[in-house]
């Protein structure tokens, strides 16, 4: 029987493992399929304090981890496959047969890429199809790329595609973005980049690997085609919630709610990170709420009288 049970290895994971640790807590930390979140996807974290030359996801992640670690956090790699939140201790099955019982539990999982949803889309992913630039921006030399979205995510994706790519061409459904002002500078200002401005990707194209896109100009209604190597879709992400279905209290997009910290509708469940939070969505404010929710979770095991 475990005190707290971490699920989750983003920012919002680790930094609560750091502060139940801390507290003598001995939290057990559940590390997904992608370990350290999705940082490990991204290049250069620019905004996390402390780092004033910037510092590059992976490592900020490491770092992290390395934190967790030395203060006596236990890991174990594998998939929650299922949560019994409705009885006492709470439980978790790990890889469909470990189960794991915990006093309070905090759900960190996170969120995860949004695709646009075209049949070619799927078929194609890993054959010149996306959601990560970091993983395989390096396989398009001098190759045409296409990054869809309008997002900050979109912008960083973009940027750094021109590493390695010949072009890139971003596909925004709208004519105006929705990137923070700085993050637009540095795409308006790159010569590799152009906008296709108010379009759709209606269908992505090729046999084996990405041909070209079919566009849709919403303004217009004329498609259009463009021929590219790489679709890299940044559209934004969906919160990692499944697994809670009909077990807590989520909003219509699926976000767990949070209320009086980090509590969830299940006495002794915290949520901290991406997986409550759909408006700010930031590295250090899921470490802000990872840090809450294990100073919850600890206030939660003294009035409870843990032994
Ligand atoms: P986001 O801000 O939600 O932007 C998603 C973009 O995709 C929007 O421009 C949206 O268009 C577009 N979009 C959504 N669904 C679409 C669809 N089905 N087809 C075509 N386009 C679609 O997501 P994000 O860029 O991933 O950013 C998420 C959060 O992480 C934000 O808070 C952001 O600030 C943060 N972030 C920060 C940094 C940084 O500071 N360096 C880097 C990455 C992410 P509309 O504009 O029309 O809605």
């Amino acid at each position: 029987m475990r005190n707290i049970l971490i699920m989750g290895s983003g920012p919002a994971g680790l930094t609560a493992a750091v502060y139940a640790a801390r507290a003598n807590l001995s939290p057990l930390l559940i590390e997904g399929w992608q370990s350290g979140g999705q940082l490990t996807t991204t290049t250069e974290v620019e905004n996390y304090p402390g780092f004033a030359k910037g510092i590059r996801g992976p490592e900020l992640m490491k770092e992290m981890r390395g934190q967790a670690e030395r203060f006596g956090t236990e890991f174990l790699i594998g998939d929650v496959t299922a949560v019994d939140f409705r009885k006492r201790p709470l439980s978790l099955i790990v890889d469909g047969e470990r189960t794991i019982e915990s006093k309070t539990v905090i759900i960190a999982t996170g969120a995860s890429a949004i695709q646009i949803g075209l049949p070619n889309e799927k078929r194609l992913t890993g054959h010149g199809v996306s959601t990560c630039a970091t993983c395989d921006g390096f396989f398009f030399r001098e190759k045409e790329l296409v990054v869809v979205g309008g997002g900050d995510s979109a912008m960083e994706e973009a940027n750094f595609l021109t590493k390695f790519a010949s072009k890139v061409s971003i596909v925004h459904r709208r004519d105006k973005l929705r990137a923070s002002k700085i993050m637009q500078d540095r795409a308006m200002k790159n010569e590799k980049i152009s906008f296709i401005w108010n379009s759709v990707v209606v269908d992505i194209l090729g046999g084996e690997v990405v041909s070209g896109v079919h566009l849709r100009n919403v303004v217009t209604e004329k498609t259009t085609e463009h021929p590219c190597a790489g679709v890299f879709v940044a559209i934004g992400h969906k919160p990692n919630t499944a697994l809670f279905d009909s077990q807590l209290d989520m909003d219509e997009r699926g976000y767990v709610r949070t209320h009086l910290g980090m509590a969830t509708s299940v006495p002794g469940v915290f949520a901290a990170g991406d997986v409550q939070d759909s408006k700010y969505r930031q590295a250090v404010t899921a470490a802000g709420s990872g840090c809450m929710a294990a100073i919850d979770a600890e206030h939660y095991l003294e009035e409870i009288g843990h032994g």
